[in-house]
């Protein structure tokens, strides 16, 4: 019998499978096209196996409240067809096995939790800064929902003061996804992310940004650690200027980890979301 996980992204679902030790035996990249299509695509991957759980973390917004009526499917997405899509009801009709559904950030948060950077903690965040911005707590071993998910990409933040950007978010202006995430920081500069230069002035706005928000979440939940992710944490230079920012505007207000151990990359890089999510399915039958 094997494990199945899906990191399901706005991008790419990647799909793996896995032993009962949670060895990875195999493992494929879907891209993420309209939803009836994918699912095709998932089932063919999966059908070669005997599976006996599934761990799902998917982009979001999803209902993860198991009360409610929509529970398991994506909602308000302004991802083409996806939006009130119900993903698990077709999984759980496939296969007939449990299945732990949870946001990708939340995903993460728990891999890392149990196996990366934070594995010898109470506690973690994860952030990851990309495409979007979103973010997951485990704390005392569980993730951490009440109503619905955290959605910690849209928290306000101030304005830096060279910087009269409003932001990308068509919700709120002034959100730290509207303001620091990779989309964000293509818009206010025209330019592919990855082509700036260290010394752009965009890098220490994101910073700012990005510090304003570990700082808000540091005041209400305390963790152990905050971890950031996210292809827009692939620019190395960015840990260090949002420690020095979050040094600065916390200003000794509270005592924390040192900031090299508090605020880091992935210990499982960008495994974080799978192997989170097989460990959810893991943990469905234990
Ligand atoms: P997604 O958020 O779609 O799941 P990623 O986490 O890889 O995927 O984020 C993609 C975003 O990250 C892109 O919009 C791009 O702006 C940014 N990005 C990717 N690579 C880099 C890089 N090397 N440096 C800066 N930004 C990057
Ligand atoms: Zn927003």
């Amino acid at each position: 019998m094997y494990f199945g996980a899906i990191e399901a992204g706005g991008t790419k679902f990647v799909c793996a499978v896995s032993n009962s030790q949670l060895e990875v035996v195999d493992q494929v990249t879907i891209p993420t096209t309209q939803p009836e299509e994918t699912l095709q695509k998932v089932f063919a991957f999966f059908d070669q196996y005997s599976l006996q759980s599934m761990g799902i973390g998917s982009f979001g917004p999803i209902d993860s409240n198991e009360q409610s009526p929509t529970y398991g499917f994506i909602t308000s997405t302004p991802k083409s067809g996806w939006k009130y899509f119900d993903f698990i009801g077709p999984i759980q009709k496939r296969w007939q096995v449990p299945v732990a559904w949870t946001t990708d950030v939340n995903a993460a948060a728990f891999g890392e939790f149990k196996q990366g950077s934070a594995r010898n903690e109470a506690s973690c965040i994860y952030l990851t800064v990309g495409t979007g911005i979103g973010g997951g707590a485990v704390v005392n071993g569980k993730i951490l929902e009440g109503f619905g998910h955290p959605e910690m990409g849209h928290v306000f933040v101030r304005s830096h003061r060279e910087d009269d950007y409003s932001g990308s978010c068509p919700y709120h202006e002034h959100c730290l996804e509207g303001m620091a995430s990779g989309t964000a920081i293509e818009d206010r500069s025209g330019k592919k992310a990855e082509s700036l230069a260290n010394s752009d002035p965009v890098w220490k706005m994101g910073a700012f940004y990005l510090a304003q928000a570990l700082v808000d979440y540091t005041l209400v939940l305390r963790p152990d650690k905050i971890i950031l992710g996210g292809g827009v944490m692939k620019q190395a230079h960015l840990l260090s200027l949002i420690r020095t920012s979050f040094a600065q505007l916390i200003n000794e207000y509270v005592a924390v980890p040192p900031l090299e151990q508090y605020i880091v990359a992935p210990g499982l890089g960008d495994r974080a979301g799978i192997t989170g999510c097989l460990l959810l399915a893991s943990e469905l039958e234990g």
